[in-house]
């Protein structure tokens, strides 16, 4: 009997709630997000509704729905961004004492706005035979004489580099700044084009001799399917930059509620969610990013890489330095 009226209480509970969804807006590739959002619903019983664009056309999109946006959760590619959308006031503080405590302070807004759900280096590559590791300890080496015409990196458009030049400007000053984002592009080998993965493939073609990029794009280019990737990832090698100063620049891929969340249960269920072992081991797997939460979750093949010191920045600083760091970028020619 009284298994029948709790059976009844709770029938008329899930029909008295409105619908139990949660809506993304998420700037990741939809494979890298979709299944996650499928276990979540399979979990919880809350229905995912995702929509996926750009980085950019989604903020604009969020900015411009303002307070009668749909959106709960808005996930993006990299910090600087989540910082831009702090700025468009589209984000609001949460309270999650998980998210707090299973996340490292570096790597979440200060202010409980935005949190780093996986988290990427962005690296050195040399080539093999041409180039002796030895010879580069950090980024600022990469502006010696010697690698002149040998560099190849991705446009100053690039969130990626805009992130690492403010991270520069953050911990030695614009002046500084200035002058490393000089010297490395009179050491560039080409006009900067394509992303991430066209540096390593033109380094692996001698276009270059030495280009930087992202963890995540070197492992799935040498641990994924395509054979001609990994052969010219297998031409490179990786630096970990500045390990006896002040560590490799880290960024993340991140979320935030946003201020209009009709659904802001739900969707600080899902990003915790996404902070459970299971969410962190399957990043480090299927996509090749470091997990924010606990160093042994990463895949053996990014293991394999060895350890290493990561820059322990406040990623907030990227976004307060960003529109410096593209003026520099601007004055010292960097397309
Ligand atoms: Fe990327």
């Amino acid at each position: 009997m009284r298994f029948i009226s709790l059976l009844i209480a709770s029938t008329v509970f899930s029909t008295s709630v409105l619908a139990n969804e949660v809506n993304v807006y998420s700037a990741r590739e939809e494979q890298l997000i979709k299944p996650l959002l499928n276990a979540f619903s399979k979990d919880t019983g809350i229905k995912v509704n995702l929509v996926t664009s750009d980085d950019d056309p989604l903020l604009e999109r969020l900015k411009r729905e303002g307070t009668n946006s749909k959106a709960d959760v808005l996930i993006m590619a990299d910090a600087g961004r989540l910082a831009r959308a702090v700025q468009y006031g589209v984000l609001q503080p949460i309270q999650s004492p998980r998210l707090q405590q299973v996340i490292p302070a570096y790597l979440r807004d200060p202010a409980k706005r935005w949190f780093g759900l996986t988290s990427r280096a962005r690296v050195i590559f040399y080539a093999k035979g041409r180039v002796n590791p030895n010879e580069i300890k950090s980024y600022e080496d990469l502006t010696a004489a010697k690698w002149k015409g040998r560099i190849c990196v991705r446009s100053s458009n690039s969130i990626y580099n805009q992130s690492l030049v403010a991270s520069m400007i953050a911990h030695q000053g614009e002046a500084q700044a200035s002058q490393w984002v000089k010297g490395l592009v009179q050491n560039f080998a080409r006009p900067p084009s394509g992303g991430d993965r066209d540096q390593i493939k033109g380094l692996a073609a001698g276009e270059c001799d030495i280009a930087l990029g992202n963890t995540y794009y070197y492992a799935q280019m040498l641990f994924g399917g395509d054979s001609s990737q990994k052969a010219a990832a297998t031409k490179a090698g990786l630096i970990w930059p500045n390990q006896s100063t002040t560590g490799t620049h880290i960024n993340i891929s991140g979320a935030g509620i946003t201020t209009s969340a009709p659904n802001k249960a739900n969707a600080i269920k899902l990003l915790e969610y996404m902070t459970l072992d299971d969410a962190q081991r399957w990043y480090s797997t299927v996509n090749g990013e470091y997990p924010v939460t606990n160093k042994a979750l990463t895949s053996a093949q990014l293991q394999s890489w060895g350890n290493f010191k990561a820059d322990t920045l406040n990623l907030g600083e990227l976004g307060k330095y960003n529109q410096t760091a593209v003026k520099l970028m601007d004055q010292a020619g960097w397309r």
